[in-house]
């Protein structure tokens, strides 16, 4: 576990291991995302990013839209 790069006060178990960067759930997302890495295949940022961006032509099946709004 770590803290986030852009919010320290955050735990976080999400590292790129390319940059050694640690990135909290909000955070997530590939720096060089048009560049090859060769961490990629076991990247769960990557993963997750790209889970994500499917997401947003679908329903919010996960209900993640709905906690993002109860935070503001
Ligand atoms: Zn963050």
């Amino acid at each position: 576990m770590g803290k986030c790069a852009r919010h320290p006060e955050r735990e976080t178990r999400f590292q790129c291991l390319k940059h050694g960067t640690w990135m909290c759930e909000e955070c997530l997302s590939c720096r060089d995302s048009q560049i090859y890495c060769k961490n990629r295949s076991a990247c769960p940022i990557w993963y997750i990013e790209k889970r994500k961006k499917r997401h947003k032509y679908g329903p919010a099946a996960d209900g993640r839209g709905l906690q993002r709004q109860s935070e503001l």
